[in-house]
This record gives C-alpha cells, sequence and structure tokens, in this order.
C-alpha cells in the first residue's frame, strides 16, 4: 500500500512544524531584552545587598542570572549562590509595581542559606519554606517595608511561586505577615526587661506529632483535625488537614498542598506513587488531648 502524495505532502509540513516548534520557543527566549537582562541583574544583586546589610552579616552571597523557574539558593564549591531567573524578576517588579516583591523572593533565598536548609539540598519540608517565608517578612520589616509591599510578590504572582514543594499561600502569607509583625513588636524593645518576652496567648490542643523522611521539622495536628506548623516565635501556620479514610489499608489521610499520604494505625505515614506502590515517609506519634500553653 502507498500512501497518497498529498498525504506524503501533510505528513513533511507536519514534520517540519514539531521539528520548528522547541526552536521558536528558544528564540523567543533570548528575545528577552538585553536592557532588561541588565536591569534585573541590577535589582537583583542591589536588593541581595540591602537584605545582607541588614542582617549585619558581610555580603558573601554570589548572585547569578540562571535558568531557573523564579529564584533558588545552593552551596557550590563551598560558596552561597543565590541564582535568579532574570525574565521572572524583571516581570515581577512590572507586575507588582515594586521593586519590594523581588527583594521578598530574594529575602527567602537569603533566609534559606542563613538557617542552614541548603547543607541538606535535597530535602524538601513545608516547614524550611515557611521560616524563609517568615525570615523575608522579618527583615524586609526592617529594611522599611509595609506589610502590603512585603506580600507584594505572593500577592503578585502568588500561583507561579507556589510549587508542590511550597506550603498553600494562605500558610505563606501568613508566615510573611508573622515575620513582619514579629520585627515589628521587637522595634526598639530591649532584649531583657518587664516587657521583653512578647507572649503568643495561642492555646492549641494538640493530639498528633508528626514527622517526615528528610525533614527536620516537625508538624502537629490539633484538636479541629488542622495540621500546624510552629514559627520560631511559636506562632501556628495551617498548612493541611487531617481527613477521613476511604481505604481500609488506612486509618486516615494526611492532606497537605497537592500530596495525600496515608496514615496506618501503627503511626506509619505512607506516600503513593503514581504506580500504585507504597513506601513509608515518616512516623505520627498520638500526643493525646493534652493543652498546650505556650505562655508556660
Ligand atoms: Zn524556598
Amino acid at each position: 500500500m502507498t500512501m497518497p502524495s498529498s498525504r506524503i505532502a501533510a505528513l513533511i509540513v507536519l514534520v517540519v512544524l514539531f521539528w520548528k516548534l522547541p526552536h521558536a520557543q528558544a528564540q523567543q527566549d533570548s528575545v528577552f531584552p538585553q536592557v532588561y537582562m541588565f536591569e534585573a541583574d541590577r535589582i537583583a544583586k542591589q536588593a541581595v545587598g540591602k537584605i545582607v546589610r541588614y542582617t549585619g552579616l558581610m555580603p558573601n552571597f554570589t548572585v547569578i542570572s540562571r535558568d531557573v523557574k523564579t529564584a533558588t539558593a545552593y552551596i557550590k564549591g563551598g560558596n552561597r549562590y543565590i541564582a535568579y531567573n532574570p525574565e521572572f524578576i524583571f516581570r515581577l517588579g512590572n507586575q507588582s509595581q515594586t521593586d519590594w516583591a523581588a527583594v521578598s523572593v530574594l529575602a527567602h533565598e537569603i533566609g534559606h542559606h542563613l538557617a542552614g536548609h541548603t547543607l541538606r539540598p535535597r530535602s524538601t519540608s513545608p516547614g524550611d519554606e515557611l521560616a524563609a517565608d517568615h525570615f523575608s517578612g522579618f527583615i524586609l520589616y526592617q529594611m522599611g517595608a509595609s506589610l502590603v509591599e512585603t506580600q507584594a510578590a505572593l500577592t503578585a504572582i502568588g500561583g507561579e511561586l507556589d510549587t508542590l514543594r511550597h506550603p498553600p499561600p494562605t500558610a505563606r502569607l501568613s508566615a510573611i505577615s508573622n515575620g513582619w509583625r514579629e520585627a515589628q513588636t521587637l522595634d526598639n524593645l530591649p532584649a531583657y526587661g518587664p516587657d521583653s518576652d512578647p507572649v503568643d496567648k495561642d492555646t492549641v490542643t494538640v493530639v498528633y506529632q508528626c514527622q517526615f523522611r528528610n525533614d527536620e521539622n516537625l508538624y502537629f495536628i490539633n484538636d479541629k483535625d488542622e495540621i500546624l506548623w510552629y514559627d520560631n516565635s511559636g506562632k501556628a501556620i495551617v498548612i493541611g488537614t487531617k481527613q477521613p479514610s476511604k481505604s481500609r489499608s488506612y486509618a486516615w489521610m494526611y492532606h497537605y498542598n497537592y500530596f495525600v499520604f496515608g496514615v496506618d494505625g501503627n503511626g506509619t505515614i505512607w506516600e503513593q506513587t503514581t504506580f500504585g506502590s507504597v513506601h513509608p515517609v515518616g512516623k505520627v506519634t498520638l500526643i493525646g488531648s493534652e493543652v498546650v500553653d505556650k505562655n508556660q
């Protein structure tokens, strides 16, 4: 059987089209104007320099433009890098109409370095992400940003900053504003004195403690079936929910962002792969209906 020539011609057109597509995409990427690259580089380097000054440390981060989605922090050869996507940094400024948005994204990455998260490169941890968000809120207050300016990046392009790794935007906004408010409380407050210890009057009934492999953070479940992470001032941030199990294999389900883990009767947390196999990823401990009062 032979193919009619019109079909062959159509096939050739299709093949040429598909072959061309990735090249067209690459061309589009490279037309990101040089002047914007330069502008993004200026914004990123200036922002990192300013952030580090407000920590009181010497600036020893290498700031480079790289083919990353947004921005990232990593260690290579003993040096600490902050890599940013120039188009992303430029667009962030345009969309939010303020340089604070880029500052908050870069402060988040510096937070990962300063908290030591980049020493454990392969860990995926909602708690680490919220700690970096808390730091960005804290440092932006000290730099003179309003709370609205501090949250500008997440508000402008929240969905884009929200990867699988990152906690839900509501949790991230809480972490950022907690950091900002903590810095505001500490502003002009002597470390030692009658009013030196700002206390959180939240009283939470904790039922379970959860710990995951490759994550040094602890997560808790309260009597309202909310999954909580505590920041360094003892404020709880809700990152997910405990839900009933529809399967007999699990006692209940741990819902975090797009992830659903099964928890069996022994407290082992299981992850199910897309191929249907399961493997243990963590452990749940029953704490009981104990009232934790953080004022004590
Ligand atoms: Zn992060």
